[in-house]
């Protein structure tokens, strides 16, 4: 067998790696011996030749190889279905029989560049990486030996490919065309489009949350659910004894998929749904000094980069001024940022900066992060990206 081509790392930069990050970038590399292939396994070893790990080479992309192990290993199907397979044991263990659930998150699965996520007997499919690209027939082989889906989508419209030199691409790839089905996440069964354009469905980084933010709905309460795609949070706040929920979101398919949710769970005469721009809409309900019991902020990430991190803090700061401003004393907020460029203490701090405008005392109730079908891999922070906190209003003046 032909020796491995592998990369060695420049001296002294080499520790980000050995402390646990996957990703090398090309500026890290040293030298090459052999020849690297797009798509194909590339080893790096540091100066003394010591091999650190192995991965799939990404001729175009800065982030040039994704380490998927710390060994110099043969990267077959073998090697792929135990991946899956433990990637499949961890959700087993914490979502037991949850029919919706990511069965691959990326890194957090030692499977950088593979997201699939299963909605009943469906599966969808995601490859941002050009070495996963190329592997997808193995991986639809794999799939439906270990666990026989009705369908397949691939979701592959997603702009982090162009990295790749990859296009995108959506479709069915096994089963029948209708990708549309009623499937339970949390306690709620939802109507889902595997090709709606937000996340594959639906926001299964939050499913827990919306049981975790319904434990704090006192009965009768009146529920903002700010940003509410499906409105996982008003419909979860209703079930758990909410008077109302007003659920707001920019997106018509959100409000359309949010009505449904709410008729399914028998709670549509209690929902009111607005689809407005939210920052717009907080003006008006802090002009027309509108109050509610629970307020739950969950924005799209304002920022993709380090660049625009300081314009998405003051986007968070008027969205907490306006939403803490409608609470009252004993009222909750409920809020979450899903940027991995927006620390959970930045996030705090912007929140009590908000709170100090608003002029409420605020008491931590909850520390919430993703659902646990979202590994987090403390030495990859692109990993944590979802962060979210519920506090109570302890005093307003
Ligand atoms: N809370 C949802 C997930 C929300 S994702 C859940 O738990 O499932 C963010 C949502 O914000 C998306 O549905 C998107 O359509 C919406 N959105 C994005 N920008 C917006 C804006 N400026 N105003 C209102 N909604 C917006």
């Amino acid at each position: 067998m032909a020796a491995r081509p592998y990369a060695t790392l420049v001296p002294r930069q080499t520790h980000r790696i050995l402390a646990g990050h996957c990703w090398v970038f090309r500026s890290e590399f040293q030298t090459i011996v052999g020849e690297a292939v797009d798509g194909e396994p590339l080893e790096i070893r540091d100066q003394r030749g010591t091999v650190v790990g192995s991965g799939l080479y990404s001729a175009q992309s800065q982030i040039a190889v994704r380490l998927l192990s710390r060994r110099s290993v043969e990267f077959d199907a073998a090697f792929f279905r135990d991946r899956l397979r433990q990637a499949r044991a961890l959700r087993d263990q914490r979502l037991g029989g949850r029919p919706a659930r990511r069965l691959v998150s990326s890194e957090g699965d030692l499977l950088p560049g593979l997201i699939v996520d299963q909605y009943g007997d469906r599966l969808v499919v995601q490859t941002t990486t050009v070495g996963m690209d190329r592997r997808l027939p193995m991986w639809l082989d794999l799939l439906k030996a270990e666990f026989s889906p009705a369908q397949i989508v691939e979701r592959n419209d997603l702009t982090v490919r162009r990295h790749e030199g990859l296009p995108e691409r959506t479709g069915v790839l096994h089963g029948p065309a209708d990708t549309r089905l009623v499937v339970r996440v949390g306690r709620c069964d939802v109507e889902v489009d595997l090709l709606d354009p937000h996340k594959t469905g639906s926001y299964l980084d939050q499913q827990l949350n919306h049981e975790a933010v319904a434990r704090w709905v006192v009965p009768g309460a009146r529920v903002l659910d700010c940003f509410c795609h499906l409105a996982g949070f008003g419909v979860h706040a209703l079930l758990a004894g909410a008077k109302e929920a007003v659920a707001v979101d920019s997106a018509e398919a959100s409000i359309a998929g949010a009505r449904r949710s709410a008729e399914l769970a028998q709670v549509g005469d209690r929902l009111v749904t607005h689809c407005a721009n939210a920052f717009d809409w907080l003006r008006a309900a802090d002009d027309a000094r509108e109050t509610f019991d629970l307020v739950v902020l969950d924005p799209p990430s304002f920022t993709r980069n380090k660049d625009s991190v300081a314009g998405a803090m003051r986007g968070y700061k008027e969205i907490h001024v306006r939403g803490l401003r409608r609470l009252g004393v004993g009222g909750r907020l409920a809020t979450f940022t899903c940027s991995h460029h927006v620390s959970a203490a930045m996030f705090l701090e912007t929140v009590l900066e908000a709170a100090v405008d608003a002029r409420r005392i605020l008491r931590l109730e909850e520390t919430l992060s993703a659902s646990p079908d979202h590994p987090v891999l403390p030495t990859i922070p692109e990993s944590q990206y979802l962060k979210g906190f519920v506090f109570s209003v302890m005093e307003a003046f």
